[in-house]
Parts: structure tokens; sequence; C-alpha cells
């Protein structure tokens, strides 16, 4: 089976696990201090936090920034639900824009005309590993005095022009869930130059904790431990590795599935790296077969293609209460209904990419 995601688990993993084993400081401690560090240098921020969850990298992005009740924070319907549950959980109100095509990431032209006197921030995501177009929504956020959070949980190493994904906002959020491009099996990172906002995520990580049993603000047990960090630490050293041989990858694919008819395959926009999280293709009515009915096909060949995301997310219970309905967004609906990602993580090698190429064509041709 070609997996669509494998944690590279290497000795040195182990061994930084089993130092912290044999420590007994287990919870956050040197080994979360190590990685902040590590992290803040990596990504070029003054401050990186870490946190237990992708998720919690987003609240609490949200709650330093001040977003609270009756604020309205734009984002996309088409990213992971944490995007927009985070968003709720500050009891504040996702206003959804749709996405570009192309990039499927939030399109800049929708933003102007849904910002309102309560939109507080904008929450565009590096969709797959692609930055999304941050100049033109950076000067959109300044000339309404908004704040940015970047959704960078796909984008760990990308880059935009000079900038590095995790400063392309006032706070950039990480995730380090198992099947990311570097995990700790669940994790997330914070990155921001600004300090306020760091001592602001720093308390809401523990339950708003100020000084030893102070408590300022309601907060949560958000906070990493230090087996988690060991694991991360020896990740972040391999993170640029990783992000070459998912571009090899994507390049080996690129090249083999061209000209397909009703095959759309990603694009990378000007002025930034890609970091593949997902090689994404887009399985058009020109296809011969459905999008499903490709899926279906690659993985009785044992090959783990996979959809993300199968429902864009206004169309769920929770968030149809917002007042969307089908139609809405109709970027996001096609992408939902065409998106196939294959695999591409470094483990994947070029043999295996050999094997789905020739899967896809053989489908493309009826075989
Ligand atoms: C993974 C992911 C998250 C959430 O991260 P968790 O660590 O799973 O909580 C948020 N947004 C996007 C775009 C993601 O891919």
């Amino acid at each position: 089976m070609i997996n669509i995601a494998s944690p590279d688990i290497g000795p040195e993993e182990t061994a930084a696990v089993n130092a912290v084993l044999k420590s007994g400081m287990l919870a956050q401690g040197p080994k979360v201090a190590e990685l902040e560090a590590a992290f803040a240098t990596y990504c070029s921020t003054k401050f990186a936090l870490a946190l237990n969850s992708g998720t919690a990298a987003l609240h609490a992005a949200l709650f330093a920034i001040g977003v609270g009740p009756g604020d309205e924070v734009i984002t996309t319907p088409f990213t992971f639900i944490a995007t927009i549950n985070t968003i709720l959980m500050q009891n504040a109100k996702p206003v959804l824009v749709d996405i570009e095509t192309d990039s499927f990431n939030i399109d800049p032209a929708l933003i102007k005309p849904a910002i309102t006197a309560k939109t507080k921030a904008l929450l565009p995501i590096d969709l797959y590993g692609q930055p999304y177009d941050y100049d033109e929504v950076k000067t959109l956020a300044d000339e309404h005095g908004l704040k940015i959070v970047e959704d960078a949980c796909q984008a760990v190493g990308a880059t935009y022009k000079t900038k590095k994904a995790g400063q392309l906002g006032d706070i950039g959020c990480f995730s380090l869930y198992a099947t990311k491009n570097i995990m700790s099996g669940e994790g997330g990172l914070i990155t921001t130059d600004n300090e306020a906002y760091a001592m602001a995520i720093k308390q809401f990580r523990q339950h708003g904790m100020s000084a030893s049993y102070e408590y300022e603000h309601l907060g949560y047990n958000y906070r990493m431990s230090d087996l988690h960090a060991a694991i991360a630490v020896e990740q972040l050293k391999k993170a640029d590795r990783y992000a070459t041989q998912r571009n090899q990858n994507a390049a080996l694919y690129n090249q083999g599935l061209r000209a397909i008819p009703g095959l759309l395959l990603p694009s990378l926009k000007p002025d930034r790296t890609h970091v593949y999280h997902q090689y994404t293709v887009r399985v058009t009515t020109d296809f011969p077969l459905t999008r499903d009915q490709l899926m279906q096909s690659l993985r009785e060949k044992g090959i783990g293609a996979g959809i993300y995301y199968p429902k864009p997310l206004h169309l769920y219970p929770h968030t149809r209460q917002l007042g969307y309905k089908v139609g809405d967004f109709p970027n996001a609906e096609r992408a939902a209904a065409e998106v196939l990602s294959l695999p591409v993580h470094p483990k994947v090698s070029s043999d295996d990419i050999v094997l789905v190429i020739a899967a896809v064509k053989d489908a493309a041709h009826g075989k």
C-alpha cells in the first residue's frame, strides 16, 4: 500500500523520546523550550510557542489578538474544520468568502466586500502547503485596521518572497499532527514577532495563569509535553529535506500527469514556494471516470489517494446556522467535488510515483 501519509520516525526520534522518559520530566519543560527556540529561528520570528495541537494554536492566536463575542473573522469554507471551529470557540462569527480555483486559497478580491464594522481579523490558509496571496491580503488588512492570523498548519517551510510561512500575518499557526509535514503525533506551534501576543498565548495555554495560582482570564490546558517536543525537535531538523523530497515528488507527478484530458494539475503562483503537504489534482467532468471512481480504482491498486476536503465547511449542521446554503461558494463547492490528493510524502519513492502515474493513465484510458 502506498499511503497518503506516513510519519517518518527514525532512531533520532526514538532516542529523543527515550531520553525524556529517562529524565522523568515529561510535561512542558526544557524540550518544549528547545523546540520553541529552534522553531522561532526556523521561521525567523521573535517568538514561537508550543501547544498541544494546531487547533489550540488557532484558538490561542484568536484570543491573543482579542477576537471575542460579536467579532467577525473572515476565512474560507475550503479548509480543515478547526479553522472555523476556533472562531466559534471565541464566540465570534466566521464570515466566509470563496477561494481561487487555481490555488485553493482565499480570493483577495472577495475580502473587501465582506468587511464590516465588526470585522476584527482575516484568517487566510496556506492550503496544501502553498502560501496565500500575502501582499494583497496584507494591504487590505492595513487599510481596514485588521489583524491577520495565518493558518500555516500545512505549510511549514514554505515561502512568500523573502518571508517564511509563519511570518505571513500577525500570528502564524502550525500543526504537528501525525500526517503533517513535520509532526509529533499531536502538537501545535505559534509564531509571532509581537511580545504582548506571546505573553497572552503563554497564559492562555495554562488556564490564563500569570503567576503561581494567579489567573487573569479564562484559559485552557493547551500545553505540549516534553515527549512530543522531543519528537518535534528532531523532525524540525529534517523539515527542509522533507520539503525538497515533496517538491521532487510533485515535479515527477507534474511531468507524468501532463496533458491528461479532464485532469487539472496543481498550480504554483508566482513569488512563493510550495511544500506540497498535499499534491492535489482536480478531476473534472472531461475525465472518463468520476473523481470518486478514480479514487476507488487507485485504492484497488494499493494507492492511498484521499479527498481534502469532501464537503465545504458552510454545509455542516453547526455552520449552516450561520445562514449559508448550497451555491454560496461555487469555487469551494466545485473544489470539494473535484479534488483528489495523491501520495507525495518523503517516503513515496520515484518507483511508487511511476506506479501511481500508470494507474491514473490506465483509468484515463478506461483500463
Ligand atoms: C491540521 C490542520 C489544523 C488543525 O491542526 P490539529 O493539530 O489537527 O488540531 C488546522 N488547520 C489546517 C488547515 C490543518 O491542516
